[in-house]
């Protein structure tokens, strides 16, 4: 079994070296007592890194998977990792630069999805990211004169940031909440109580697992593409982050 500790609070998902021990080596993967990776899940892709052993030697993390109640960091090439045994210390150090490009395009695909859900009436089926780039596929169709409109509440959530929080919710309290109709496409199977939600100031608050940044200012500039149509009628919204993050304010 894997703590999740990226889950716990808005700091945790900035971890970037932290301890841990391995508790398990399933073939080409290591199973750690803890972990700050992110395993694949909810549309954002597992992270990369690297594990750091005690003797010096470096572990590649190639992808990061959830296996039942365990995380799988797995392992590719680099030398031989036996004898790496169970109670083996290590340190794991995120691929950073590419874990905050997920947490940027995961808060800026909230953001965009309660802005359609709210002003066109339409719940997101799916969101997918990867690199700087986002797709939304909403469950019916966009009218595309609706992509200014997005593009500038992409450019006032950036001018007129809005905190960004994680909050775990008791299952009663959140089924009467009516903000549940934004992500009611997507059941939440009975047994999750409390659920996380992420609280986008004002705007959005929707049951998630995934990492986010503290801000929406932290997503930056934002690119969106022309509307891509679905074979079932519905439309797709895609945009892309770019390459580098404003710099953090003072303070
Ligand atoms: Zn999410």
């Amino acid at each position: 079994m894997t703590e999740l500790a990226y889950l716990g609070d808005m700091d945790s998902a900035y971890v970037r070296t932290f301890p841990a021990r391995v508790v398990a080596r399933p073939p080409g993967a290591v199973v750690l007592d803890r972990t700050y990776f992110y395993p694949a899940g909810g549309g954002q892709p597992g992270d990369r890194g690297t594990l750091h052993l005690p003797d010096g030697r470096e572990i590649r993390v190639v992808d990061v998977a959830k296996s039942g109640p365990s995380v799988l960091h797995r392992i590719k090439g680099g030398p031989p990792v036996a004898p790496l045994e169970a109670g083996t210390g290590v340190e794991g150090s995120i691929d950073w630069a590419r874990r905050h490009r997920h947490m940027r395009l995961h808060t800026a695909q909230h953001y965009l999805s309660a802005r359609i859900f709210t002003e066109d009436h339409l719940r997101t089926r799916k969101a997918v990211l990867g690199g700087r780039r986002a797709t939304i596929d909403l469950e019916g169709p966009l009218d595309a004169s609706r992509l200014p409109d997005l593009r500038v509440a992409l450019e006032e959530a950036i001018a007129r940031p809005r905190d960004v929080a994680i909050r775990f919710v008791p299952r009663a309290e959140w089924d009467r909440n009516p903000s549940s109709e934004r992500s009611g496409l997507v059941p939440l199977p009975p047994q999750v109580d409390p659920v996380r939600v992420i609280d986008i100031e004002g705007w959005d608050v929707c049951p998630c697992g995934g990492t986010h940044v503290r801000s929406t200012r932290e997503i930056g500039s934002v690119t969106v593409e022309p509307l891509a149509p679905l074979p079932d009628g519905a439309s797709q919204v895609a945009f892309t982050i770019a390459e580098d993050a404003p710099p953090t304010p003072p303070g």
